[in-house]
C-alpha cells in the first residue's frame, strides 16, 4: 500500500467491544489471578504452548489467557447433536472427547495446573486407607474416568481438567466462543475459496456466497475464522448445515463439529448479505460526479490490512495463504475486474455472470474486485496484458500510466530474475480511494492522482505517478510472491517496495530526480524515528489499533533507509543476487525479518554478519549519533543512541554501523568511500596526518547522524566557503540537517546552525537549500505560534537576508526539471508567505490572466498552490478558486486548489473548508486529513483545527480508524507546532479523557513528547536566537 503523504483507506473498529477479559473481570472470575490481558500479550514475551511444535510456518500463539467454562455441561447444542448418539456409549466417549478437545485446538489457552489432579491423590489415599481394596479400584476407575488431562506417565499429571476452568469470551447468541485470542488457531488452513459476488449499485448492498476448502494441521473440532458486518443467511460444513457462532470485538466466527483428523480436508460453504462499505475499506462503494452533473457509482475492494474479512467470510492473516476463484454477477452497464483474467460471461436471471480463473497462492489482503463503469487501454508486455482503467471522463488521462508500468515491469522481470506470473496486470484510478493505491495482486488500484496524467501536467505529477507505480509493481514481488508471515514484520513488504521504487526510477527516469526525494525521505525518517516514542522496524503488533499503526514513516521510510544502507554495504551485485535467492527460496511463502538477511548473507563475500549487523537496525528502535574527535592523525569514534530527550531516558541501544567517510584529497566520487566498521560503543581510525577535514556518512546513505565536534565543524564550514562543491550535494543537505538535528538535541550551539548557513550564499542545490528552510520554517512557525512578534520578524528579516535573492531570481513560466519545480515552489510559498510585495504581485498578476483567459491559460502546476494561496485570500479569488475545484476533471490540479483554499486566513472560510471536509460533500472525506494540516499551518487556523479536532474527535474516528495513518497524520499536524505549557496540559487532557477512543495511541505519545521538546528547545534557544537573529 502506499501513501504519498495522505492517509489510506479506514477500517471502522469504534464499535470495538471491550476485551473478554473485562467482560471477565467485571462478571464472574474476578478472582482468578491468573487472567493476563490479552492486550499486553506479545507474541514474543509470552510463554506458548505451540499448536504444533512442527508446524514452523506459523508463530506458536501466544497467551496465557486463563480459559474457562467450557465443561461438558456447556457444551453446546450443535455439538450435544453430534455427539449425542456416541454419548450413549457412556462415561468413555466423555472422557475421550474433552481430553482430546483440551489436547487439541486449544491447548494454547489453557491453564497448566498440576495441582487439581495432584491434590487428589491423599484423598484416594485416604480412602484405601480406610476402606476395602474393591473401593480403591473403584475409586481409580472413577479418577482415570472424570479426570481427564491427566495421564499416568513418568512426568506424572502432565495437565489439568482444561474443561473445568476455562475462560470464553462470550458470542453472539450468549453462549461461550471457542477461542480466545486475536489470531487464529493455526489447527486448519484454507487451501481454496470459490467466492461468487453480487453488488447491487442501487441498494448499495451485496450478496456473497463462498466455499472454503480446508485441510487439518492437527486433530480439531472447530473452526475460527474472521467475518465482519455480513449477516449469515446459510452455513454448511461437510454438507451438514450448521449455526456459526460469533464474537463480535475481534470478528471472528466458530463451527463446532465432530472430531476431524490431522490431515483430513473439509469444506464449509456460507451464503451471506451485507452492506457495500461506506468507509472506504472491505467492499465499498464509491461515487463521482460525472461531466454532465449526474452521480456515477461504482463497487470497489480495499483489504490491507484486515478487511477482507467484510466481503467474505475467511481466514484474514497474511500467512493464510490459498487460491481463489471468484465469480461476480452484475448488471449489462458495468464491468467486473477481479485479480485474475476472465474466463468468460454468460447469462443469469437477466443478469451477467462473470468467471475469472482460479488465482495463484496469496494472502486475503491482496484479493480484489471492481464491478464499475470504466474505460481502457491496455498494451502487451512480455507476455502479460497490461491495462490501465479510469472513469469514461478520464480516458485521456492513461497512456503515460501504461508507457511508465510497462518500462517498470520489464525492469523488475529483470532485476528479480522471476517473471511476473500472471498473464495481466490492471491498474485502475478509482475516484474515490483514500489509500495512495493499493497492490493487489493483478488489480492494483489507485487515487486518480497517482495514476492520471493530462497532456499538461508537470514533471513533478509525472514522479509522483511513477513513483506509485513502481512501488505497486516491486509489491508484485515483495508482499504478493513472498510476504510476511504477520504485520509485525510489514516493513518487509512495504520498506522493500518503498526503496524499489527509487531505485528503479533512478535508473530507469533519471529525469524525473528522484534521488532528491528519497534523501529528503531519509532525513523526516531520521527525524521520526529520534522520539522516544518510535519503535523498531519489526515491532510486536497484536491488536487492530498496532496493526494499523505499522503503516508509518518507520516501515517505509526507515525501511527503505535501511535497505539503502545495506545494499551501499555490500559489493556491487551482492545485493540483487541476495534478493533473487530469497525470493526464489521463499515464493509463495512467507517469511520474517531474519529470512531476507539470511539470504544477504549467504551471497556476500564481506567478512561482516549481514544478518547480525541488520539485526541490530531492525530489532531496536532509534539510531546512533557518532561523535567524531580527531587528535592528530588519531580519529577516536563514539556511538551512542540519538534520542531527542524530553524526560531523562537512557538507552544502551549500540548498532553495527559501516560508517563510511572521504576526506579533503579525494571527497565527491565513490570511490573516495572508505569504510569503518564501528560495532562497538567506541573506536579508533587512523588517517594520514595531513587530512584537513573528514565527512562520514557518504552521501547520507547510513542511518546515523555525526557530530564532528567544534574543530570539526569549523573545518567543514570552511572548506564548503570556499568551494561549495567540495562534497556532492547529498553530503551538504546532511551536514545541514545533521547540525539542525544536534541543535534540537541540546549538542551544538544554534550559533553553529548559523555558522553552518553562512556558506550558503553560495549554494545553488535543490536538497541543502530546502533542507535549511524546512528546518527554519519550522522554527517560524513555533515562534509565530508563540506569538512572539520580536522574534517573528527577526527570524523573518534573517531568511529573507539569506534566500531573498534566491526567491526573486526564481521564474514564473513553465520549467522542465523537477528538481527545480521543487526548490521554486518552496521558494515562492515561503516568499509569498511573508508578504514579499515580489512575490505576491507577480502571483497576482498570474492568477488575473487566469482568470481572464477563461481557462485557457495554465498556471504551471509546480506554483499553482503559490498562485491561488495568493489568491484565496481576498473574497472573489476564494470563489473563483473554490468554483474550479468544483469543475476540474485534473485530480492533481484539485488537490492544489484544495490546498490553497485551505490557506486562507479569513476564519469563515476555516471554518466551512473544515466542516466541508468532515461532512463530504463539497470536498470528500478522503482529503479531511489534508485540510486539517493544511489549515493548521496558518496562524490564523491552528487553533481552529485543533478545536475542531477535538469537537468532532468521535465523527473523525467513526471515518478513519484509530491509529489509522489518517489518525496519525490529523494528531501529528494539529498539534506538532505547540510550545507552551499550557498547550501540552491541554493535549494531555483532551486524549486522557479518551480512554479507550485513543489514548493508547503511539501517536499520541509522540504528540505529547514533541511538544515537549519544543518546549525545551525554546527554553535553551530563545535568548541564542534573541541575540544573534
Ligand atoms: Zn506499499
Amino acid at each position: 500500500m502506499m501513501f504519498c503523504f495522505w492517509p489510506y483507506p479506514q477500517i471502522d473498529y469504534a464499535e470495538r467491544a471491550p476485551l473478554p477479559r473485562n467482560m471477565i473481570e467485571n462478571s464472574l472470575f474476578e478472582e482468578e489471578p491468573d487472567v493476563v490481558d490479552l492486550a499486553k500479550e506479545t507474541p514474543s514475551s509470552s510463554s506458548s504452548f505451540p499448536l504444533d511444535p512442527d508446524d514452523v510456518v506459523y508463530e506458536p500463539r501466544s497467551s496465557r489467557l486463563l480459559v474457562r467454562g467450557l465443561g461438558e455441561n456447556d457444551a453446546d447444542e450443535e455439538e450435544e447433536d453430534y455427539e449425542s448418539s456416541a454419548r450413549l456409549l457412556g462415561m468413555s466417549f466423555m472422557n475421550r472427547s474433552s481430553n482430546q478437545r483440551a489436547a487439541n485446538q486449544r491447548t494454547a489457552y489453557t491453564r497448566q495446573d498440576p495441582s487439581s489432579f495432584c491434590s487428589c491423590l491423599p484423598s484416594v489415599r485416604t480412602m484405601v486407607a480406610g476402606v476395602f481394596v474393591l473401593v480403591l479400584v473403584a475409586s481409580l476407575i472413577m479418577v482415570i474416568y472424570f479426570l481427564p488431562g491427566c495421564t499416568f506417565t513418568r512426568e506424572g499429571c502432565k495437565k489439568a481438567n482444561t474443561s473445568q476452568d476455562s475462560i470464553y469470551p462470550i458470542a453472539t447468541d450468549g453462549q461461550p466462543f471457542p477461542w480466545a485470542d486475536l489470531r487464529l488457531p493455526s489447527s486448519v488452513v484454507p487451501v481454496h475459496y470459490d467466492l461468487l459476488l453480487q453488488p447491487n449499485l442501487t441498494s448499495m448492498t451485496f450478496r456473497g456466497s463462498v466455499t472454503i476448502t480446508m485441510t487439518l494441521q492437527q486433530d480439531t473440532d472447530v473452526l475460527i475464522l474472521h467475518s465482519a458486518d455480513m449477516t449469515i443467511s446459510k452455513a454448511t460444513f461437510q454438507d451438514k448445515e450448521v449455526k456459526p457462532l460469533e464474537y463480535k470485538p475481534w470478528q471472528q466466527i466458530a463451527i463446532k463439529f465432530p472430531q476431524l483428523k490431522k490431515g483430513q480436508t473439509c469444506t464449509l460453504k456460507v451464503d451471506y448479505s451485507a452492506h457495500l462499505s461506506t468507509s472506504y475499506d472491505g467492499f465499498y462503494n464509491s461515487s463521482y460526479i460525472d461531466t454532465t452533473g449526474t452521480k456515477r457509482v461504482l463497487a470497489a475492494t480495499q483489504f490491507e490490512p484486515l478487511a477482507a474479512r467484510k466481503a467474505f467470510p475467511c481466514f484474514d492473516e497474511p500467512a493464510f495463504k490459498a487460491t481463489f476463484s471468484v465469480k461476480i454477477k452484475r448488471e449489462a452497464e458495468y464491468i467486473s475486474l477481479s485479480n485474475m483474467p476472465k474466463i468468460g460471461t454468460t447469462q443469469e436471471d437477466g443478469l451477467l455472470l462473470d468467471e475469472f480463473e482460479k488465482s495463484v497462492t496469496m494472502s486475503t489482503y491482496l484479493v480484489a474486485f471492481i464491478v464499475a463503469n470504466l474505460s481502457s487501454v491496455s498494451r502487451n508486455v512480455s507476455g502479460t496484458q497490461v491495462s490501465v482503467y479510469a472513469v469514461p471522463d478520464k480516458k485521456d488521462q492513461v497512456q503515460y500510466a501504461l508507457d511508465s508500468a510497462a518500462d517498470l515491469l520489464q525492469f523488475y522481470n529483470k532485476f528479480f530474475d522471476i517473471d511476473y506470473p500472471l498473464k495481466k496486470l490492471d491498474m485502475v484510478a478509482i475516484p474515490d480511494f483514500l489509500a495512495g493505491a493499493m497492490e493487489n495482486w493483478g488489480l492494483i488500484t489507485f487515487r486518480e492522482t497517482t495514476l492520471l496524467v493530462g497532456n499538461h501536467s508537470s514533471p513533478l505529477d509525472r514522479q509522483l505517478v511513477t513513483s506509485v507505480i513502481a512501488h505497486e509493481l516491486a509489491h508484485q514481488w515483495f508482499g504478493n510472491l513472498v510476504t510476511m508471515k504477520w504485520w509485525n514484520d510489514l516493513w518487509l513488504n512495504e520498506g522493500f517496495a518503498s526503496y524499489m521504487q527509487y531505485m528503479s526510477i533512478e535508473k530507469l527516469f533519471p529525469q524525473l530526480d528522484i534521488d532528491n526525494e528519497f534523501l529528503n525521505i531519509r532525513f523526516r525518517a531520521l527525524a521520526k524515528d529520534s522520539l522516544n516514542s518510535s519503535h523498531p522496524v519489526s515491532a510486536v503488533v497484536k491488536t487492530p489499533e498496532q496493526v494499523e499503526e505499522m503503516f508509518d514513516s518507520v516501515s517505509y521510510e526507515k525501511g527503505a533507509s535501511i535497505l539503502l544502507m545495506v545494499n551501499s554495504t555490500l559489493n556491487d551485485g551482492e545485493f540483487q543476487k541476495g534478493v533473487i535467492e530469497y525470493l526464489n527460496k521463499y515464493k509463495g511463502r512467507n517469511t520474517v525479518n531474519e529470512d531476507l538477511w539470511n539470504s544477504l548473507s549467504s551471497v556476500s563475500k564481506l567478512s561482516i554478519s549481514v544478518a547480525q549487523m541488520m539485526n541490530t537496525w531492525t530489532l531496536q528502535k532509534g539510531f546512533p549519533l557518532v561523535t567524531v574527535n580527531r587528535i592528530g592523525p588519531t580519529v577516536n569514534l563514539s556511538q551512542e543512541h540519538f534520542l531527542l530527550d524530553a524526560g531523562n531516558v537512557t538507552s544502551n541501544n549500540v548498532w553495527h554501523i559501516p560508517l563510511t567517510y572521504v576526506n579533503d584529497s579525494c571527497s565527491t566520487a565513490r570511490g573516495c568511500k572508505q569504510v569503518f566498521l564501528l560495532k562497538d560503543k567506541s573506536a579508533k581510525l587512523d588517517i594520514p596526518a595531513g587530512v584537513k577535514w573528514l565527512k562520514f556518512n557518504y552521501k547520507n546513505e547510513g542511518f546515523y547522524i555525526v557530530d564532528y565536534g567544534v574543530e570539526g565543524w569549523k573545518a567543514l564550514i570552511k572548506a564548503l566557503k570556499e568551494d561549495v562543491n567540495v562534497l556532492p550535494h547529498e553530503d551538504r543537505a546532511a551536514l545541514v540537517n545533521n547540525i539542525f538535528m544536534l541543535s534540537r538535541l541540546g549538542k551544538v550551539p544554534f550559533r553553529q546552525v548559523q555558522n553552518m548557513l553562512s556558506y550558503m550564499s553560495n549554494e545553488t542545490e535543490t536538497a541543502p537549500l530546502t533542507e535549511a528552510l524546512i528546518h527554519l520554517m519550522h522554527i517560524l512557525r513555533m515562534l509565530e505560534k508563540r506569538q512572539d512578534l520580536f522574534l517573528v520578524n527577526r527570524m523573518k528579516a534573517y531568511i529573507i537576508n539569506h534566500f531573498g535573492d534566491l526567491m526573486d531570481s526564481q521564474s514564473w513560466e513553465e520549467e522542465s526539471s523537477v528538481a527545480k519545480q521543487t526548490l521554486r515552489s518552496m521558494l515562492l510559498e515561503i516568499s509569498c508567505g511573508l508578504h514579499r510585495a515580489n512575490c505576491t504581485e507577480k502571483a497576482m498578476d498570474a492568477f488575473q490572466t487566469w482568470v481572464a483567459s477563461n481557462g485557457t491559460y495554465r498556471i504551471p502546476s509546480d506554483l499553482m498552490r503559490v498562485v491561488f494561496s495568493v489568491a484565496v485570500q481576498t473574497e472573489d479569488g476564494w470563489n473563483r478558486v473554490l468554483q474550479a475545484y468544483k469543475l476540474s476533471l485534473y485530480d492533481s490540479e484539485k488537490r492544489r486548489m484544495l490546498e490553497a483554499l485551505a490557506s486562507t486566513q479569513d476564519v469563515s472560510n476555516i471554518v466551512w473548508i473544515l466542516r466541508a471536509g468532515l461532512s463530504g460533500s463539497d470536498i470528500q472525506n478522503q482529503e479531511l486529513p489534508l485540510v486539517i494540516s493544511t489549515v493548521c499551518k496558518g496562524l490564523a487556523g491552528y487553533l481552529y483545527g485543533w478545536n475542531f479536532v477535538k469537537e468532532n474527535w468521535g465523527k473523525i474516528t467513526q471515518k478513519f480508524p484509530i491509529g489509522s495513518f489518517a489518525v496519525q497524520s490529523i494528531i501529528v499536524s494539529a498539534t506538532s507546532q505547540f510550545s507552551t505549557k499550557l498547550q501540552l496540559l491541554e493535549l494531555e487532557n483532551f486524549f486522557s479523557s479518551l480512554k479507550d477512543k485513543g489514548s493508547q495511541m503511539r501517536t499520541v505519545q509522540e504528540a505529547v513528547e514533541t511538544i515537549k521538546l519544543n518546549m525545551l528547545w525554546m527554553d535553551k534557544n530563545l535568548d541564542t536566537l534573541r541575540t544573534w537573529l
